[in-house]
């Protein structure tokens, strides 16, 4: 009851000063819009979380932690948010629940497979993915300026467009919403192409900028936008997969409408790019100069 008393009394006042200054801040620093996906963000989550305290029925579920509930919370993007899309419980996004029911479902020999991965810009809902399979090695990499974040592991600090690592070392390549960072994202791709084995597969995705016909270089990172450098268009993506042999996974390949309804994963902005290192490029395909 004492702490009820003080979460009322003291905490919920101050977190709503503290809100309404950032307010105040984001939409003088980045205008109205940016304000307002900040208020409508902050609001609806408070509703979501008050409604996943009280709901009986779920009519939500979370597939990589067993969650369910009235709903996932909602992204604040900088000028435009993603309703329903983050785990109140583990964090997860859409992709993650995504790429760990297309695992299970369509690639269930991914978790007795013996081999090595390497996790690109690891985040933790991928890595606890990976580490149920206890036979793969996996080795994390991140850009050089990052610090290592303590995952548990191997991890380098290399860039995605040079890679210090040997050609056709790799059996799997995770590299989820990263590419949109990458100054030259086609010599990232021909980079995991290189270190991937004949036969090895590269996991790929990355965040789509709905209703753009094509896709925009920004010309250096918005701040605003997670410090991307370009908004992909799903209408191009593609053209850049050239050095693979590539297929596109959309949720309903494998999931009925009323699964992409409870897990919340958004038909048209999710999918997954399975790339695939075919075997005989593995003797007469391209290298990277080693210079660069
Ligand atoms: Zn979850």
């Amino acid at each position: 009851m004492v702490k009820e008393l003080i979460h009322a009394v003291v905490v919920l006042p101050a977190r709503g000063v503290r809100e309404t200054w950032t307010l105040v801040a984001r939409t003088r620093a980045a205008g109205w819009n940016s304000g307002r996906a900040y208020a409508r963000t902050t609001l609806t989550n408070y509703y979501i979380r008050i409604r996943n305290r009280l709901v009986r029925r779920p009519r939500a579920a979370c597939p990589c932690c067993g969650w369910s509930g009235y709903g996932f919370l909602m992204i604040d993007c900088g000028y435009f948010v993603v309703p329903e899309a983050e785990c109140p419980h583990c964090g997860c996004h859409e992709r993650h629940r995504m790429l760990h029911l297309y695992l299970y479902r369509e690639q269930p020999g991914f978790f007795s497979a013996r081999g090595r991965v390497l996790h690109v810009a690891p985040e933790h809902q991928v890595r606890e993915l990976l580490l149920r399979n206890p036979d793969l090695f996996c080795l994390s990499t991140d850009y050089p300026r990052q610090p290592p974040n303590g995952f548990p592991g191997t991890m380098i600090l290399t860039d995605l467009q040079r890679l210090a690592i040997a050609d056709n070392t790799f059996d799997f390549v995770f590299c989820l919403h990263v590419l949109e960072h990458v100054a030259d994202d086609r010599q990232g791709i021909t980079e995991m192409w290189r270190i991937l084995k004949p036969g090895g597969v590269a996991y790929l995705m990355v965040p789509f900028m709905l209703g753009w016909e094509k896709t925009v270089e920004f010309g250096k990172p918005d701040p605003m936008m997670f410090d991307h450098v370009r908004g992909y268009s799903p209408n191009d993506f593609h053209d850049r997969l050239k050095p693979f042999r590539y297929e596109e996974i959309f949720p309903e390949n494998f999931l009925t409408p009323d699964e992409v309804q409870q897990y919340r994963i958004p038909r048209d902005s999710q999918v997954i790019y399975r790339c695939e290192k075919q075997p005989e490029e593995g003797s007469s395909g391209k290298r990277s100069d080693p210079s660069r």
